[in-house]
């Protein structure tokens, strides 16, 4: 008999197996760190969130929840001004995004996103066998619009960009959507909140647009697993008639109902995002005072890098002090940190620490 500490697959069977590279997220330690390295938000849920988690009768959970999910469906579109069949949700935008890229990128073409993004994006197009592309963003680390008007497959990027913190104006990601009006174009908008104006307004204009965004960031709730998109009825029937290929039931009963609640808690989620963002901007003024260089961040985390210090030895230095960042290591981006911005308390133990590193050798 074979040993089953043997690890690797016979050849024979290895050859009938798909295999990919898979997405490497950030650590999540289970003791007591200060936790900059994945984007979360430091701030809890609204407490209309926590209060439907106390009420949750577990009676309910004997049944399926609704597979149309209608009740958060509708809660979004009435936030967002748009109609109920423009709204399809998923467990996290890394769902809704797998989802879109089996739906909508079908082409011998290849699709197109930027050199460096969201590394996820690689990932699906490969464990989907999905030609691509990745113009280079410029020096400065922006899209130039230019690269996106050739044929394509599809093309997807985040606005504001990730890991690079930098957002584009509506009139750029309209550019880009009216120069490719025969393929579809998905705008991940993870940061939008703590950034500008959302593309959202432009689907009404351009039935080859998808607007994704997620609860993880902006909502405090990446534990709960929700995100969603918003297109043309059109669009989003062919995602749902994917979706249903797939797995009817991907929300559970306790994300829907946290889900709405966190949707209606409206004045709680502005009060959030504001003191992230005052916090993000205070932060780069201490960051400029250690010699940092940095993007001008609009999303909840900080790109930056420092011309004396190399970033994986930075790395290390702040996990010896028990606060995790996010260090990517390799290509154009192995001198730069990730930052996420959390309390204001938490900031100033990290600049205490930063100051410590820097000035002490
Ligand atoms: C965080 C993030 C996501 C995924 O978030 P979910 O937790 O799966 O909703 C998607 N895209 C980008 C660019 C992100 O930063």
């Amino acid at each position: 008999m074979m040993g089953m500490e043997e690890m690797q697959l016979r050849p024979e069977l290895m050859r009938h197996v798909r295999t990919v590279d898979p997405y490497v997220p950030g650590e999540q330690p289970q003791t007591k760190v200060i936790k900059l390295n994945t984007n979360e938000n430091p701030y809890p849920p609204a407490p209309q969130v926590a209060r439907a988690l106390q009420e949750m009768d577990a009676d309910k959970l004997r049944l399926y929840p609704d597979p149309t999910a209608e009740e958060l469906t509708g809660a979004l579109a009435d936030y967002y001004g748009v109609k109920k069949n423009q709204v399809f949700v998923g467990v996290g935008s890394d769902d809704v995004l797998s989802m879109c890229f089996l739906t909508f990128f079908n082409s011998d073409k290849p699709i197109l996103f930027p050199d460096v993004t969201y590394s996820f994006y690689k990932v699906w197009a490969e464990l989907y066998r999905i030609p691509y592309e990745c113009p280079r963003l410029d020096v400065g680390f922006r899209l130039m619009k230019e690269d996106y008007y050739k044929e394509n497959g599809g093309i997807i990027f985040p606005n504001p960009n990730a890991p690079t913190a930098i957002y584009e104006e509506l009139d750029f990601v309209e550019d880009i959507v009216a120069h490719n009006r025969d393929v579809v174009v998905i705008v991940d908008e993870a940061y939008v909140d703590f950034a500008g104006r959302s593309a959202i307004a432009l689907t009404a204009k351009y039935d080859n647009l998808l607007v994704v965004q997620t609860f993880s960031k902006s909502r405090s709730m990446a534990g709960m697993r929700i995100g969603f998109c918003i297109g043309h009825p059109a669009l989003i029937r062919c995602l749902n008639d994917v979706k249903f290929s797939f797995n009817s039931y991907t929300m559970s009963q306790v994300a829907l109902a946290c889900g709405v609640e966190a949707v209606k808690a409206e004045r709680y989620f502005r009060e959030t995002v504001r003191k992230i963002i005052d916090t993000r901007e205070w932060a780069k003024r201490e960051l400029s005072q250690l010699g940092f260089e940095w993007t001008d961040s609009r999303t909840n985390f900080l790109f930056v890098r420092h011309p004396e210090k190399d970033a994986g030895e930075l790395f290390e230095l702040l996990k010896k002090e028990r606060i995790y960042v996010r260090y990517f290591g390799g290509g154009r981006t192995s001198q730069y940190l990730r930052i996420t911005i959390g309390t204001q308390e938490e900031m100033g133990l990290l600049f205490a620490a930063l100051k410590r590193i820097i000035q002490d050798r």
